[in-house]
């Protein structure tokens, strides 16, 4: 008998496929940077949730320090590690499968953490929170994550994310939350509508591939609507919610 393809199978056979696993782009990666200093050869970088790894390879071409990729699943390490091999990053970039809620670096480790559109995974506060203790004297934290642009949203949209299992908050509220947890706050700014579509386009692509390899898998089309359904609704209320990026300097008093 056929063998019934999971959930986490159909989610790793999708996202491989896929040179990033939200929504992003060199440029905006590169342009968080930007706010960053006192970075050189002898610095470390962690990136959490780094999936296979797209931005971390534009973080290790545009600073001389060496990055640890942090995430759950091995497939996108092993992904990470051989595309860092292939650009011949592999004496500053490694992959190491963790989990970003539970480190198990040193204190005061890290320059900087990086984390693209994975904090809202263990939630935006608890992230910050947790990360502080692991980044040095004026150490940097930059992240990605989900943010309403307005007080008040269309029910719709607000249902889609809360079932999603991540309540999103507004910006202003996130950067109160950042400087809570003990971060100047830097900057703040919103990934422009095409980092989105460097996400969606090659994922539909990737849906529809696996539409076909898999005729008839009900857990492969529940998987692809919930994917299109997603998509519609960014089109249609992108005025409303979008990735934006936050950057804060770790207070020390
Ligand atoms: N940074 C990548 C991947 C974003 S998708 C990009 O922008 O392309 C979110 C990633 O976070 C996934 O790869 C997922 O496996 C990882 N992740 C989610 N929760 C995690 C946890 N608790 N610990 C480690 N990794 C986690």
């Amino acid at each position: 008998m056929k063998k019934e393809l999971s959930m986490i199978d159909l989610l790793l056979e999708i996202h491989l496929g896929l040179e990033r696993e939200g929504p992003g782009s060199p440029e905006m990666t590169v342009k968080a940077l930007s706010f960053i200093d006192h970075l050189d050869k002898i610095s470390r970088v962690a990136d959490l949730g780094c999936g296979s790894g797209g931005q971390t390879m534009v973080l290790a071409q545009n600073i001389a320090g060496s990055i640890v990729g942090v995430d759950q699943f091995p497939e996108f390490i092993n992904k990470l590690n051989k595309n860092a091999q292939k650009l011949n990053l592999g004496e500053r970039v490694s992959g190491i499968v963790g989990s970003m809620e539970n480190l198990t670096f040193q204190k005061e480790e890290f320059d900087l953490i990086w984390s693209e559109g994975a904090i809202d995974g263990i939630g935006f506060e608890m992230g910050l929170n947790h990360w502080n203790g692991f980044l040095k004297k004026n150490g940097y934290v930059a992240v990605t994550c989900p943010s309403w642009f307005t007080d008040e949203r269309p029910a719709e949209i607000e249902k889609f994310w809360s079932d999603a299992g991540c309540g999103l908050d507004t910006i202003g509220h996130n950067i109160s939350i950042m400087q809570k947890a003990g971060y100047i706050p830097v900057a703040a700014f919103a990934l422009p509508e095409k980092c989105w579509d460097n996400y969606f386009i090659p994922r539909a692509a990737v849906d529809k591939a696996v539409l076909e390899k898999y005729p008839g898998d009900k857990t492969v089309e529940d998987y692809v609507e919930s994917d299109r359904y997603e998509m519609e609704l960014y089109s249609k209320y992108n005025q409303y919610y979008g990735y934006v990026f936050y950057i804060g300097k770790k207070i020390m008093i």
